[in-house]
Order: structure tokens, then C-alpha cells, then sequence
């Protein structure tokens, strides 16, 4: 009898995670979808497919073609489009969809956040010129070229490539996980006087909020683009368990 087919929509660490534990069973066939934006991914477990699927109807139509039994969406918080294609799709191939989508952070005391709805917003929301540490990836640059009175420390797994530099910025090249005392330092050392962050809701990348609490720095948080879906998972040992279950298999 052939095993029961799970795809992954990844890009976490998350998804990385879960796609070992699920091929350490060897009752799946699984695999793991990467949109193809960072050039050298992580080795991960299992089959891996890079790419757009062309809209929810080209991901409804590999499901098909592909005999999926689940969907699994354990991509990234703030990559919309992707979330609701899988949810339109899951729907046109009338499968199960597991979501992974962690729990945002929640300020503690001694947490100086400001709220950004967008990206957009956190760029206007910097003021006077500052040394802005941008930990948001390479992606989403363009809006901090609106405001050149800041000098930005931009981190990224990948080089930022022309046609996203912001001029006279630093540019970092590093992979998480981030700890806090390497933030820490990072920090004092760029004399950085406010950071830009999502909110990942990722241990691996909470670094640089306990250390921007740690010397009082504030915090631009920008809202995720979405709300969590009501009955998503927050770990990967979750979504293991609710994905045996639509497979029908055992825990
Ligand atoms: P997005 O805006 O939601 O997606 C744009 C398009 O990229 C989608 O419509 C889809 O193309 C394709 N795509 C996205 N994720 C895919 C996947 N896992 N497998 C195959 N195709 C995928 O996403 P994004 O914000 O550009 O993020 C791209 C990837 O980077 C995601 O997989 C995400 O998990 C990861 N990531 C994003 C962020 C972030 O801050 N946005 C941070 C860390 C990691 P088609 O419509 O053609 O299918």
C-alpha cells in the first residue's frame, strides 16, 4: 500500500523541523515546498521542490496530480499570499489543511515596542535620524529608502542585491539562530539606538527583542498581515499529531 502523501509549504525552521520528525517515521511520503528566495537552504529531510505553484488553483492542481492526502502551511507568519492560497486550495482539492503558525511574542515589562501595521508604517515611524538596526531580511528594503537620514545595519541569510541596497547602509550576512548575548554586543557595537522586527513568534530570532530590553532600546514591531488562523498549531509536535490524524495513522 503506498504511504500517505504530505506537502509542506516551508521557508521556517519550523517546517525543516517538522519534515525530519515526519520522514524519521518512514510511514510518509513527504515533501517539502520552498519558494526559492534564499539561494543556499538549509539541507532538509525528505523530497524538496522549489518554486511557485502559479496562484491557489497551480497548488490545488499539483495536490491532485500529486496524490496529496494533507496540506500542510507551516510557512512563515508574514508571508500572506502563500497562507491563502493554501487555504483556497485545500479547499478546490477538498483536503485536510494543517496550519503550523506560531503564537506572536507578547511584550514584557521593560519592553519599549512601537507598533508598525506594515513595513510601510515602520519606516515613517523611525523620526529624527537614528542608527536603525533592520532585522527583517532583504525583501522588504525599498520603504527605509524613503528616509536616508538614518544609517540602517541591515541583516540577511542572503547579499542584498543592487536594486534593494539602501545607500551608506551596513550590511550584515548571517543565519539564525540569533542569541542574545551575540545580539547583545551587536547592538553596543553598531551603536544602534532603535530596531525594526516582525513578529515571528520565533525563539531563534527573539535574540535581539531580550537585548533591546536589556538596554532600553526601542522596539519598531510591525503587525503580521494576518490574524492567526483560529485553529492553527504553534509546534512542530502539534502539528505532527494533527497531521497523523488526518493521514489516519498513529501517533
Ligand atoms: P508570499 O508573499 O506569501 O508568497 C509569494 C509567492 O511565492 C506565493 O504566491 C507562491 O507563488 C510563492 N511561495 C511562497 N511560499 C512558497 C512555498 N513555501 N513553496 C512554494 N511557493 C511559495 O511569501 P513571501 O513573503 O515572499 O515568502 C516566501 C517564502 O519565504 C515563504 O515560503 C516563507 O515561509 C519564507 N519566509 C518569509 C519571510 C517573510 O518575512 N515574508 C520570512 C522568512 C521566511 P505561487 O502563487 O506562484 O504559488
Amino acid at each position: 500500500m503506498s504511504m500517505p502523501a504530505i506537502l509542506i509549504l516551508g521557508g521556517t525552521g519550523e517546517a525543516r523541523l517538522l519534515a525530519e520528525q515526519l520522514c524519521a517515521r518512514g510511514d510518509l511520503d513527504v515533501t517539502l515546498s520552498l519558494a526559492g528566495r534564499t539561494k543556499s537552504p538549509l539541507p532538509q529531510a525528505g523530497r524538496v521542490r522549489v518554486g511557485g505553484f502559479g496562484g491557489a488553483e497551480g497548488l490545488a492542481a499539483f495536490l491532485r496530480e500529486n496524490g496529496i492526502a494533507v496540506l500542510v502551511d507551516a510557512t512563515h507568519p508574514y508571508a500572506a499570499r502563500i497562507s491563502v492560497n493554501a487555504v483556497a486550495a485545500s479547499s478546490l482539492a477538498c483536503l485536510p489543511l494543517v496550519v503550523l503558525e506560531r503564537a506572536p511574542w507578547q511584550p514584557v515589562e521593560g519592553d519599549r515596542w512601537i507598533d508598525a501595521s506594515s513595513v510601510e508604517d515602520a519606516a515613517g515611524l523611525l523620526g529624527k535620524r537614528r542608527n536603525v538596526f533592520l532585522a527583517i531580511g532583504r525583501q522588504e528594503l525599498a520603504p527605509f529608502r524613503a528616509h536616508p537620514q538614518h544609517r540602517y545595519i541591515v541583516r540577511s541569510v542572503d547579499p542584498v542585491g543592487s536594486d534593494q541596497a539602501i545607500a551608506g547602509a551596513v550590511y550584515l550576512l548571517e543565519r539564525g539562530p540569533f542569541d542574545i548575548n551575540a545580539e547583545r554586543a551587536l547592538l553596543v557595537e553598531q551603536d544602534v539606538d532603535i530596531v525594526v522586527s516582525k513578529n515571528s513568534g520565533a525563539p531563534a530570532a527573539y535574540g535581539k527583542i531580550a537585548a533591546a530590553r536589556q538596554l532600553g532600546l526601542p522596539v519598531v514591531m510591525i503587525a503580521r498581515p494576518r490574524s492567526r488562523p483560529v485553529d492553527a498549531v504553534s509546534t512542530v509536535d502539534e502539528a505532527v499529531r494533527r497531521i497523523l490524524h488526518c493521514a489516519g495513522l498513529p501517533a
